[in-house]
């Protein structure tokens, strides 16, 4: 089974860069999925919500944030699955994990040997396992860790 009617979704590159007193340049950056394509306003919130999120963990950390260098988003088209910290993750359903597992393979099969793309170690595909946390379902998306 090719999973070929899998849907692509849209998904952004989300990049952030900030100067500490006692650290410049630190950074941190994800890919999202979105449900429906998003507004410029939905985008700019994401921005805002991160922000805020670092702004409180650096205070809390004792390394506050003296200045934003960058706080940006990026299309990087669309997909059935999202790359995240070793794992990916998708809106789209499936039936049962040997369905998600296909639709996995597929998507690495087209990503893997390009070196533009990083999977992350999902090349190695004895590592695949198909998350069933609470989170997932609540947040209904489907996740596979590698
Ligand atoms: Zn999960």
């Amino acid at each position: 089974m090719k999973n070929l009617a899998d849907k692509k979704y849209p998904i952004y590159h989300f990049d952030f860069v900030w100067d500490q007193d006692d650290f410049k340049n630190n950074g941190t950056g994800y890919e999202k999925m979105f449900k429906e394509q998003p507004t410029e306003q939905e985008l700019k919130d994401e921005l805002e919500r991160v922000k805020a999120q670092k702004v409180k963990k650096q205070i809390e950390s004792g390394h506050p944030i003296s200045k934003w260098n960058k706080a940006e988003y990026v299309s990087i088209g669309y997909d059935t699955w999202c790359s995240g910290w070793f794992d990916h993750m998708t809106y789209n359903k499936f039936e049962s994990d040997i369905d998600a597992l296909a639709s996995f393979e597929e998507y690495v099969n087209r990503h893997e040997g390009n070196s533009n793309d990083c999977l992350m170690g999902a090349e190695d595909r004895w590592r695949w396992a198909v998350c069933h946390c609470d989170g997932c379902k609540q947040n209904n998306w489907t996740i596979i860790n590698h």
